[in-house]
């Protein structure tokens, strides 16, 4: 029987008989002699700052530049802590001084507009053009269109920016019997339990306050997408007066002025509307037609390397990438180490690692001192050239406890020490 029929291609083949050997066995070699490999990254959030620095803290005989829109990353993981105010925006801005101090990362600050990916180089909106052996895009997430729905009136608050804190104020506007509604988008989206997360958040605002009033969560899908047992006790039990967990209502249109949502079930008014669109990967992503997998939203990558199935020496990672992985910040650091590794390798003239495995974790605030915490890791099946998901990896707290919520600043601060520092 042939390698083909048995479903392993070639190249996987010649992978497993050992030629994905060690990265610093082998000098990394260019078409131009001797000049240094220059990888460039785009984007400088959980994705791409972490495979800038893992590219060079793993070798340095390559030249690194991470282009990012920003002076500095907002992270969204934590932040909707600054709506009951146990964070601030300052200690969840993350700027990129160590990785140019402790790493030799060189950064531009700049937005890329146009990949030339024949002759290899990027050009910034201001004309700058870099060129580069390979490119490791990590831009994150854009928004679809919905009907009616004025952004700058209706927040998502979904983006490593400082909306949340616009989110806030409106959060806190709300007077005695108001109402906050929040949407969640089909699956897949970014952070599964995050707008569950928030819809608690606000909850426990509100019963602190004795607010009275409601917490609508209108969801796209047919149930809570994950860790549901935590949070229907949380809506059914511990906020049994205040949310009203509404399956299956897709938002169709929406009265920014009026706050009105009209979704296929019926139509909702609501004091602060936290609408979050369907996602697809960044626009750097489209613009550049590289988000190619089924659905056309997102960008299919070879899970080996992140390399894009439809342009050579591009990887794509972190929420714009279309492997099924969940959308992540945990799981994208995971996903850059495993490309910036491949990206060495591919340099040296070797294979990409052939077994990689990746993690995913969150933990979840439930009340203003308890929380519960998911996790699922990730393989590589050489059968269907996929990342699958390893059975009985998967796992949840079984109640949210004062010990997680500790455990989860200790969780968020090693990946945001591993990403920027
Ligand atoms: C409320 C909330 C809570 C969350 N909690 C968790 C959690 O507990 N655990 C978890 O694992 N994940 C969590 N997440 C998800 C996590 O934040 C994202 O999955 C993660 O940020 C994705 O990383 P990324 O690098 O792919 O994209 P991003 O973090 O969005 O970074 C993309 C970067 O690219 C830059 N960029 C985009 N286009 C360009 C361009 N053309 N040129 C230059 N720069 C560009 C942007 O400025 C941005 O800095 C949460 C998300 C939210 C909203």
């Amino acid at each position: 029987m042939s390698n083909k029929k048995q479903g392993l291609s070639r190249r996987h083949f010649l992978q497993l008989m050992g030629l994905g050997a060690g990265i610093a066995a082998v000098p990394i070699i260019t078409k131009a002699a001797q000049s240094r490999p220059h990888i460039i990254v785009v984007g400088g959030g959980f994705a791409g700052a972490t495979a800038a620095k893992y590219l060079r803290h793993w070798s340095k005989d390559v030249d690194v530049t991470l282009i990012e829109a920003n002076a500095s990353y907002q992270s969204p993981i934590l932040s909707n802590l600054i709506l009951n105010g146990q964070r601030s925006l300052k200690q969840l801005n993350f700027s990129y001084d160590k990785l140019v101090k402790n790493y030799g990362v060189k950064i531009v600050q700049g937005n890329v507009k146009k990949i030339h990916s024949g002759k290899k180089f990027v050009e910034l909106e201001e004309g700058k053009k870099l060129s580069y052996d390979r490119l490791i895009l990590a831009p994150g997430i854009q928004f679809m269109d919905i009907k009616g729905l004025d952004r700058k009136k209706v927040l998502h608050a979904w983006l490593p920016n400082n909306e949340i804190l616009q989110l806030k104020k409106q959060v806190l506007s709300i007077k005695k019997e108001g109402v906050f509604l929040i949407s969640i988008p089909k699956k897949p989206y970014r952070c599964p339990p995050g707008p569950y997360e928030r819809a608690c958040v606000v909850a426990d605002y509100f019963k602190r306050n004795k607010l009275g009033g409601k917490v609508i969560v209108l969801d796209a899908n047919a149930k809570v997408t994950v860790n549901a047992n935590n949070f229907m006790r949380a809506f059914y039990e511990t906020y049994k007066d205040i949310v009203e967990y509404i399956p299956q209502a897709s938002v169709e249109e929406v009265d920014s002025d009026k706050g009105v949502v009209v979704t296929d079930v019926e139509d909702y008014r609501a004091d602060v509307l936290n609408i979050i669109p369907p996602h697809q990967a960044g626009a750097l992503i489209h613009d550049n037609g590289l988000a190619n997998d089924k659905s056309k939203r997102w960008a299919a990558v070879d899970p080996l390397s992140y390399e894009s199935t439809e342009t050579p020496y591009i990887h794509i990672i972190g929420d714009s990438q279309g492997t099924g992985q969940p959308k992540a910040g945990h799981i994208a650091n995971s996903e850059a180490k495993i490309c910036a590794d491949a990206v060495l390798r591919l340099l040296s003239g070797n294979s990409p690692y052939y077994f990689p495995r990746t993690n995913s974790a969150c933990y979840t605030p439930i009340t203003n001192k308890t929380a519960t915490w998911i996790t699922s890791t990730y393989a590589y099946d050489l059968t269907s050239n996929k990342m699958k998901l390893i059975k009985g990896s998967n796992g949840t707290s079984k109640k949210p406890t004062e010990a997680n919520y500790q455990r989860m600043y200790d969780w968020a601060n090693s990946l945001f020490g591993d990403t920027f520092s």
